[in-house]
C-alpha cells in the first residue's frame, strides 16, 4: 500500500482529481500562515526560525499563508526559512513554480536543528498503514497477496490495540508514529510547535478506514497500484500520545470548523467578499462553510497541536 501511494503522489497532478481545503479557500492558507505567526511571537520571536511544512502538494496552502504574513507579521516573514518536506518530484516542481525560497527534505529528520513552526495539513492520512485483524486463533496481519487480494497471516498482538473483539480490524501508522516521537524529542530540544490538520475519530477506535479515490470516486484499494489515492482515518489519540511521551505538549485535537471560526474564517471571508459581485460573494462564503460546517469538513476533519514544554499556548485550542 506504501509503495502504491507514493507511485500515486509520484505519477504528477493528483489534486486535479479530489479538492482539500488549500485548494477550496484561500482563507484556510492564510489563516494557518497567522496562526504561525501568533506562535512566533508567543516563542519569543526567534530568529531565524525554521517554517516547515510536510507534504505541501501543489504548495497553495503555504503560498496563501506567505502572502498573509507578508502583510500582516513582516518581522515573522524575514525570520522565517522555509523547508518543505516532500518526496514527489512531480510535487516538489509545482512547489518549487510558487515558492522558489524553498528547501526540500525527503524526511523530517533531515530539517536542520533550531526552533520550528511546522504545518501538516491532509499529510498523516497519506501515510501507510498496517492493517490488523483478531480471529478465533489470534492476531493475523493483512498483506496484499499474489493476484491484488488481501491475505491474512499470523501476527504479534498490534502496539496499542483499540479492541480485540472477534473480527475487529486495528489500524496502525508506524510512519506517523515515528514522526510524532521524532517531533516530540524535537520540541523538547528546541522552541518550537506543530499543526497538524487531517481527518479521523478524536479517540482511537477499531475499524477499516482505508478507502482509495481513483478520478475523484470510490475505487478498490487494490486495483492497478498507483492509480488511486490511498488513505486512511488519522488516529489523533495515538498519534498524541506518541509525542506527548517524546516531550511535546499537545492540545487538542478540536473539529476544524471550531478551529478555524476561532481563528476567524467568517471574518476573513467577509473581507475577501467586500467589493465583489453578489454571486462571488455567495461562492466564497460557500467554500469557507464547507470548510468549517459539520456535514462538510468542519466535524471530520480535527487539528492538534504540539509544543514545546515551556512554549506558548497554541491559538484556536481553547475558548
Ligand atoms: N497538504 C496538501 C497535500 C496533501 S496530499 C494539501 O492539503 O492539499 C499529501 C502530500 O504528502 C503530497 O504532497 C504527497 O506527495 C506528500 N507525501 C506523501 N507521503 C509522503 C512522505 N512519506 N514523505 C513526504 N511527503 C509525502
Amino acid at each position: 500500500m506504501a509503495a502504491a501511494n507514493a507511485r500515486y503522489y509520484a505519477a504528477g497532478d493528483p489534486f486535479r482529481e479530489f479538492a482539500t481545503a488549500p485548494g477550496i479557500s484561500q482563507a484556510f492558507g492564510e489563516i494557518l500562515g497567522l496562526w504561525a505567526a501568533t506562535v512566533w511571537e508567543g516563542l519569543g520571536r526567534p530568529d531565524p526560525v525554521r517554517l516547515v511544512e510536510l507534504g505541501p502538494g501543489r504548495g497553495t496552502l503555504m503560498a496563501d499563508a506567505l502572502r498573509a504574513v507578508g502583510r500582516v507579521a513582516p518581522d515573522f516573514r524575514s525570520a522565517l526559512r522555509l523547508h518543505l518536506v516532500e518526496t514527489s518530484p512531480a510535487l516538489r516542481a509545482a512547489q518549487a513554480a510558487l515558492l522558489p525560497e524553498a528547501g526540500w527534505h525527503e524526511r523530517f529528520e533531515e530539517v536542520p536543528p533550531g526552533p520550528i513552526l511546522l504545518l501538516a495539513n491532509e499529510f498523516l492520512d497519506a501515510l501507510p498503514i498496517r492493517q490488523f485483524v483478531r480471529r478465533l486463533d489470534g492476531w493475523m496481519e493483512r498483506f496484499v497477496g499474489a493476484g491484488g487480494r488481501f491475505v491474512e497471516r499470523p501476527a504479534v498482538a498490534p502496539a496499542g490495540a483499540a479492541a480485540d473483539t472477534l473480527g475487529a480490524v486495528n489500524e496502525v501508522c508506524e510512519p506517523a508514529l515515528r514522526l510524532a516521537s521524532l517531533l516530540g524529542a524535537r520540541l523538547r530540544a528546541s522552541p518550537g510547535a506543530a499543526l497538524f490538520i487531517d481527518y479521523g475519530p478524536a479517540a482511537s477506535a477499531a475499524g477499516e478506514s482505508l478507502q482509495a479515490l481513483r478520478g475523484g470516486r470510490p475505487a478498490d484499494p487494490l486495483a492497478d497500484p498507483g492509480t488511486a489515492d490511498l488513505s486512511a482515518h488519522v488516529d489523533f489519540q495515538s498519534f498524541a500520545a506518541a509525542a506527548q511521551a517524546a516531550g511535546a505538549v499537545v492540545s487538542g485535537p478540536v473539529p476544524q470548523g471550531i478551529f478555524l471560526t476561532r481563528l476567524g474564517l467568517f471574518q476573513r471571508l467577509d473581507r475577501l467578499a467586500r467589493g465583489r459581485g453578489p454571486a462571488e460573494a455567495a461562492a466564497l462564503l460557500a467554500a469557507g462553510r464547507r470548510l468549517a460546517e459539520p456535514d462538510g469538513m468542519g466535524r471530520l476533519f480535527k487539528a492538534l497541536g504540539l509544543a514545546s514544554p515551556d512554549g506558548p499556548e497554541l491559538p484556536g485550542f481553547s475558548l
